[in-house]
């Protein structure tokens, strides 16, 4: 069982497209599926929500995705962030060969963790301490015990479409992963844990002052994407970030600002970069990575003292700050200067042009949207009524999206699989990448102007 794939279109128009070019991943995804649930580490990835085989990827270098079969894609993912500077950057990979021949692991400090701490404490400034972890998952947990902690309040307030990691707490409609499988949040997360969470619109400032008037000195902290990115690129409309800062900061709540997938991507600062509203803690982790499994939470030093050894608030972490990751994180953040940052909005401007000129030109309502370089394609018949919100991301033609990632991926472009996800450009997308892209994006237009609402199918 692959899952539903409930109002993306249907599985036939999908396999007619699949070149026979895919055996090798089918073989090995029907391995995989023997021991791994749904043949996959991560749910995206199996394709659920566009049919096909997913490819198994052998290798990547710049812009480049090699798989199993030895199809060669144009990369649109970069591993969901991380990869700003392409595939094995030959800085990236020279500091992790350095890093790994003088070992693994210690479980003891070393001086590589301050550099990256410094690092992400010199890009953005409301950051004053930094604890290194090893997913985003793990960040977003930890700042949220410790916003309680510190508080000595329990309730969460997060926003409907924004993700935060598999946090038990926070997977109440948390966008991208659990609405290509059309769930609300998960079972096994349970009462108590979904209690203490408010759920609240994206963008709606009204709705947080009620919770607010309602929970008074209550709310331990508001949790939120800096710029939504798992629900579509959405960001925050002028005044909404500034907004939370004030209404936190009057009750003595904590703002956590998730910069998992905006931070050191869309600016060297990040979402901080581009709007400055600061946050009391932040979260970190993708593009500070390198591509390795590391990541950060951090913020104003009164809050971050109360972490154990220095406070009580426990955390702590067998592998976090792990010298290869670190090492690989730093080498990222080295050479992502604003040439690289340029490049990334450069990119990202050129791929939202290109994917709105093809659309229009075959007649398919659509809205490219940014959030700085993230960018995101919403079917729409309303083209012209900005997508604030979960409900208005949900109420798009999200069924044109299989037939049009097909249509790419079948002429070498590796767009992210699922209509709730953005997309992800780096620097390293060059002249021949946008040759290829700008050859596919016709057909995959045409294939978005054929699809039919399953809803409407008698
Ligand atoms: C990816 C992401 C996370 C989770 O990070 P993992 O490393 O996958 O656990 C948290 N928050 C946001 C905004 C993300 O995009």
């Amino acid at each position: 069982m692959r899952g539903p794939a409930i109002g993306f279109g249907t599985l036939d128009v999908v396999s007619t497209s699949t070149p026979e070019t895919t055996s090798r991943s089918a073989d090995l995804f029907a391995r995989a599926e023997t021991v791994i649930p749904g043949g996959v580490n991560s749910p995206v990835r199996a394709f659920a929500a566009v049919g096909g085989t997913p490819r198994f990827i052998s290798s990547a270098v710049g812009c480049h995705l090699t798989d199993a079969d030895d199809n060669t894609y144009v990369d649109l993912v970069s591993s969901w962030g991380p990869m700003i500077l392409g595939h094995a950057h030959p800085a990236v990979v020279e500091a992790v060969q350095r890093a790994a021949s003088t070992g693994l692991s210690f479980g003891a400090p070393t001086a590589a963790e301050i550099d990256l701490a410094e690092a992400i404490i010199g890009r953005v400034e409301p950051v004053e301490r930094v604890r290194l972890v090893n997913s985003g998952t793990e960040a977003t947990m930890s700042a949220v015990r410790l916003a309680r902690g510190f508080t000595g309040r329990t309730k969460i307030i997060k926003f409907s479409g924004c993700y935060h990691g598999h946090v038990d707490s926070l997977l109440a409609d948390a966008g991208s992963g659990l609405a290509t499988f059309g769930l609300p949040t998960s079972p096994g997360v349970t009462g108590a844990q979904a209690q203490d969470t408010i759920v609240l619109p994206y963008n709606d400032l009204d709705a947080v002052r009620a919770a607010f008037e309602a929970n008074p000195g209550q709310i331990a902290a508001v949790i939120t994407e800096a710029a939504a990115g798992n629900m579509g690129a959405v960001a925050p409309m002028p005044g909404f970030n500034a907004g939370l800062k004030e209404v936190t900061s009057a009750d003595g709540a904590l703002l956590i600002m998730d910069e998992v997938m905006t931070g050191f991507r869309v600016s060297r600062s990040g979402w901080y970069g581009i709007d400055g509203v600061a946050g009391d803690l932040y979260t970190f982790g993708k593009v500070m990575s390198g591509g390795l499994p590391a990541a950060a939470f951090g913020g104003r030093a009164d809050v971050m003292e109360r972490l154990a050894p220095a406070g009580p608030v426990y955390q702590a972490g067998t592998l976090s700050g792990n010298p290869v990751a670190v090492a690989a994180g730093l080498a990222n953040l080295r050479h992502a200067d604003e040439n690289v940052y340029a490049a990334l909005d450069n990119n990202a401007q050129r791929l939202g042009a290109l994917i709105g000129e093809a659309l229009t030109a075959a007649g398919v309502g659509h809205r490219v949207q940014f959030a700085g370089n993230l960018v995101s394609v919403f079917f729409t018949s309303d083209p012209d009524a900005p997508i604030r919100d979960y409900t208005a991301v949900k109420s798009t033609e999200t069924w044109r999206f299989a037939p049009f990632f097909h249509a790419l991926l079948d002429r070498g472009v590796y767009p992210p699989p699922s209509a709730f996800e953005s997309w992800f450009v780096s620097a390293a997308l060059d002249e021949d990448a946008f040759g290829v892209i700008a050859d596919a994006m016709p057909a995959a237009a045409a294939a978005a102007a054929a699809a039919t609402d399953p809803q409407e199918v008698s």
